[in-house]
């Protein structure tokens, strides 16, 4: 039987000054290994959600625990730590750093934890070998490793993220509308790398985008309205 990784409920979120919540989910879990989709307009609030589980954004009330801890009650240092150690994050812009090189970009992961950087160790031999590995599946030629990350296309930046986000196996990938830039045919392409990458590193996922052709590859699909409580009546 597979084990809970994630689960929140009865959380609420609201900006500061906003009156209506954004988020006010009644359940949501994620069992180890499986694929979650949250689906839903822009300006919905999906972003919204990976923030509060990632741990950057704290939720105004409701539970969050990850891998058996409660989320919530922790400082704000353990949070941290245990997204460095236990979560690869794509976000919508990337967040690459672009002064510095492809593969420093992807090793750099590495730093902020001893745990991931065991655990690229023991898969690729050393943590630059396992950058190249995950670099190479990802697609992304040898002639741009060296290269400053903003001199690659928009797609390419994408999968260095992705390579960046999944070094040393993190137990859960957060993806934020990944496949925005890209069109259908490479949509595809670039799910494919990401299921088979995951598969790998027995990550779980749990992927928001405003585009619901992605729906068919999940074990669980969610409209953010169908999730957030009172709005099971979503207009479509
Ligand atoms: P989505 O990712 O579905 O497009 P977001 O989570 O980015 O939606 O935004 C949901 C709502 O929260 C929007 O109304 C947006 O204006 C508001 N919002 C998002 N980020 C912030 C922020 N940093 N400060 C204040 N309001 C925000
Ligand atoms: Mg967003």
């Amino acid at each position: 039987m597979s084990e809970q990784l994630l689960s929140l409920s009865q959380l609420t979120y609201s900006w500061p000054g906003e009156q209506t919540p954004v988020l006010d989910i009644d359940q949501l879990a994620l069992d180890a290994g499986s694929q979650v989709f949250v689906h839903g307009p822009s300006g919905c609030g999906k972003s919204t959600l990976l923030s509060v589980v990632a741990g950057v954004v704290q939720p105004d009330s409701g539970s969050l625990h990850f891998l058996g801890k409660d989320c919530l009650s922790m400082s704000k240092h353990q949070r941290d730590q245990l997204r460095a150690d236990h979560m690869g994050y794509v976000f919508q812009q990337f967040n690459l750093l672009p002064y510095l090189s492809v593969l420093d970009n992807v090793m750099l992961t590495c730093q902020f934890s001893k745990l991931r950087r065991a655990k690229a160790q023991q898969r690729g031999g050393s943590v630059k070998q396992e950058a190249l590995r995950l670099l190479d599946h990802l697609q992304i030629p040898d002639s741009a490793l060296a290269k400053p990350v903003s001199n690659l296309s928009i797609g390419q930046q994408q999968r260095v993220a992705v390579a960046r986000a999944l070094i040393g196996s993190p137990a859960l990938l957060i993806a934020d509308e990944p496949t925005s830039a890209l069109d259908s045919v490479n949509r595809e392409r670039f799910m494919d790398l990401l299921m088979a990458e995951l598969q790998l590193g027995e990550s779980s996922l749990l992927l928001v985008s405003h585009d619901e052709a992605l729906a068919e590859r999940f074990d669980q699909t969610w409209s953010l309205a169908q999730l957030n409580r009172g709005g099971h009546h979503e207009v479509s």
